[in-house]
């Protein structure tokens, strides 16, 4: 069934390629041509934000404690947000951020761009709490969206409740390589939480010598288990994703934005040994 998709994908390149010729003979300027680009995972080879892509099995997550609350740091992690200010973090320059504190949590402002820790971090334990709006507003990678960046590397945040996506851009998902084992959001509105364990990639010269390993749990739900990321999740077109580029060994932890009013509360973070 795959195989007939791709082939569909790859008549349809030609096709565009076929047009893009005719332009060039005339006036038109030459169509540049997609990039296609495929990365190898454990279900198969599949074209990058693939829409026949298989999307996880729905599962329901724990109820919420009805008293409210949440569970607190542990004594040796580092608090980056309790909910009172922004001490912890700036905007990507190192300025303060126009993200909005309120009511013991933190909101995206649209255009007001990521917003990173001012302490750097390497291989890590990460907790996070997180709502995607509950006025529901937008389709696909519009509605809620947002990320956690380890280093360079996105676990996507997206309100993926009965709101179709490509699969490896759901929420959960290591965005553009891997889909998450089940989609265990809760409604818009409705606070979630990520708990990341990450090992950072290293580095010689130009290359990439051991790669990124990610586990995490969503809403206690083991939905990333032992992830050797492959590449990079940065979005290089409809069918596209970055690949590998050296940095530092320890880097601002981020929240994206992505033009969403994505709330944030409860952070913290351990840091482990490579
Ligand atoms: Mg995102």
């Amino acid at each position: 069934m795959r195989t007939v998709v791709l082939s569909v994908n790859v008549c349809l390149l030609m096709v565009l390629a076929g047009c893009a010729k005719e332009q060039t003979a005339g006036k038109a300027p030459a169509a540049k041509p997609e990039k296609m680009q495929y990365v190898e995972t454990d279900t198969g080879r599949w074209l990058v934000h693939d829409m026949n892509r298989p999307t996880p099995p729905v599962v329901t997550p724990g109820e919420e404690n009805p008293e409210g609350g949440f569970i607190g740091a542990p004594s040796d992690a580092v608090v980056l947000f309790d909910g009172k200010d922004l001490s912890q973090w700036t905007d990507t320059k190192g300025n303060p951020s126009k993200w909005v504190v309120r009511d013991g949590f933190m909101e995206c402002v649209k255009d007001s761009g990521y917003i990173q820790t001012r302490q750097k971090f390497g291989s890590c334990q990460l907790h996070v709490e997180f709502a995607t709006p509950s006025k529901v507003a937008g389709t696909s990678q519009g509605r809620g969206n947002s990320g956690v960046f380890l280093m360079a590397y996105e676990v996507q945040v997206l309100d993926s409740y009965d709101n179709r996506t490509y699969s490896d851009g759901q929420c959960a998902a290591l965005y553009g390589r891997n889909v998450p084992l089940v989609n265990v959001c809760r409604k818009p509105g409705e606070w979630q939480s990520y708990d990341i364990v990450f090992h950072r990639p290293v580095f010689k010269g130009n290359k990439v010598v051991r790669q990124a390993r990610f586990i995490v749990f969503q809403n206690g739900v083991v939905v990333q288990d032992c992830v050797w990321l492959k590449g990079g999740t940065g979005w290089m077109g409809p069918h596209a994703i970055s690949d590998y580029q050296p940095h530092p060994d320890k880097m601002p932890i981020q929240l994206q934005d992505h033009g969403n009013p994505v709330r944030y509360r409860n952070i913290w973070v351990r840091e482990l040994a490579d």
